[in-house]
């Protein structure tokens, strides 16, 4: 046992700590839960907990099914709201063979891996997302549009208002539990928050997004509210993004920045943009991959619909935001397609591997566009070379088959069983009926 390991034992015995909760993610975002009684932590430290792998979506085929969870010591952490005593804490865990390999089907896996071949070039990548979210009054009712806590809009203060105690008790929460929070406001829909966690390495980024969620539905919980991650709930209203912004160092220098240039961008930031912008329909199915993510990004309400990048161009997929001056290390990169109910390590994994791509290959940065590419016409957004992006799973899906950049950086198992997961869902989708038509055709035709 290593001295962090001892540690963790000791706060445990001291702290009156009775679960340990061992996290890890499956391939669609899931959490997964399970919980060790203190005296099997020694163990878990040493050689994992084994547990059915193929019970798990993606994780495991039958014929492979028993898996073990390691916990990570780094991301012990106490659940606070589990109470004082008796309490409840978790780690997070990397997924192993029976033999102690990396599980190939872990999430978490496959962002350490993209990880480690940026690091082979000495750079470590640096994210922070705009995390957006509804809350709807209890109890709401299956299949039909759920009623927001209140008629507010973007920033607004609400006297005593039900969002703002909400983000004030989920702060502290998250605080408490070593996640720093930047800023947190109303946002434009109504019930609709945004909360902002500060920079951190990517991959306690993607541990701290899950437990961002969890965190936000208990303190909704708690409140008698009902918390949703829904990329578009509402027809009417904007839908809840996750616009992450991110740089690469180089040892404590961003390799974004350079001074004088233009937005203070790097060449190599220049060439990381344009990798991005070449392989985005590629992971899109990823990084907006729920059938109802596309109901969002059809064009208006600040969701990007188009592949391009700008500067204060909100319409953008990608924006390189406003340099603060003298403060060269905050030249950073704003990819705004992501949705906040992706799977943060696969969708970190394949904007980075993308962004390398760019640096690899030596790529020229297009134009940047700088009017509102909603208010052009077609035509006008061909002769500048904007494209799309997909509008529909089923597009997504068809686009990323053909990417050789998502099956290796997500890996053959990971690659086969999200495009089998999600064209089934397509499937299943495109075979209803919905209410819409009946409405609509019925009376007619
Ligand atoms: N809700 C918008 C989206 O879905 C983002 C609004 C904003 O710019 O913060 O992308
Ligand atoms: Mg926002
Ligand atoms: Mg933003």
């Amino acid at each position: 046992m290593d001295r962090q390991q001892e540690f963790i034992l000791r706060s445990i015995e001291e702290r009156d700590i009775r679960f340990i909760r061992l996290w890890f993610t499956d391939i669609l975002g899931s959490l997964k839960s399970v919980a060790i009684a203190p005296a099997e932590l020694e163990g878990a430290f040493a050689e994992g907990i084994g547990f059915d792998g193929s019970a798990i979506e993606g994780l495991a085929r039958v014929h492979e099914a028993d898996m073990l969870a390691k916990p990570d010591p780094a991301t012990f952490q106490v659940l606070p709201w589990r109470g004082e005593s008796q309490g409840t804490a978790r780690m997070f865990c990397d997924i192993l063979t029976p033999s102690g390999e990396p599980a190939m089907m872990d999430p978490r896996n496959v962002l350490k891996r993209a990880l480690n071949g940026a690091a082979e070039h000495g750079l470590s990548f640096y994210t922070h997302p705009e995390i957006e979210f509804y809350l709807f009054k209890e109890p709401t009712t299956e299949g039909q549009e759920p009623e927001p806590v209140d008629q507010a809009g973007y920033f607004d203060h609400v006297a005593r208002g039900t969002t703002h105690d909400f983000r004030r008790a989920a702060i502290g929460v998250l605080e408490s539990m070593g996640i720093s929070v930047e800023f947190s406001h109303h946002e434009a829909g109504p019930g609709q928050n945004e909360i902002d966690l500060r920079y951190a390495d990517a991959l306690t980024m993607a541990d701290n997004i899950m437990t961002f969620r969890t965190v936000i539905k208990e303190v909704a919980l708690e409140q008698g509210l009902y918390a949703s991650f829904m990329p578009k709930p509402l027809s009417a209203h904007p839908g809840s993004g996750m616009h992450t912004h991110f740089s690469l160092f180089e040892g404590d220098q961003n390799a974004f920045h350079e001074a004088g240039a233009e937005y203070q961008l790097s060449k190599i930031g220049r060439q990381f943009i344009a990798g991005l912008l070449k392989h985005a329909a590629e992971i899109t199915a990823v990084t907006n991959q729920w059938v109802n993510s596309y109901k969002r990004i059809w064009g208006g309400a600040e969701a990007p619909a188009y592949v391009c990048w700008g500067h204060n161009n909100r319409s953008a997929l990608i924006r390189v935001p406003m340099y603060k001056p003298g403060k060269g290390q905050s030249t950073r990169v704003e990819y705004r397609g992501l949705d906040t109910a992706t799977n943060p390590y696969l969708a970190f994994a394949l904007m980075l591997n993308a962004g390398l791509k760019g640096i690899e290959e030596g790529l020229e940065l297009p134009d940047g566009a700088d009017d509102n590419v909603w208010s052009l016409t077609e035509g006008e957004r061909r002769a500048m070379g904007i494209t799309r992006l997909p509008s529909s799973l089923g597009q997504a899906i068809q686009v990323m088959e053909d990417s050789e950049l998502v099956a290796q950086t997500l890996g053959e198992g990971v690659f086969d069983f999200f495009l089998r997961n999600k064209r089934a869902e397509w499937d299943e989708y495109r075979s209803q009926v919905t209410p819409f038509e009946l409405k609509r055709y019925l009376p007619l035709l």
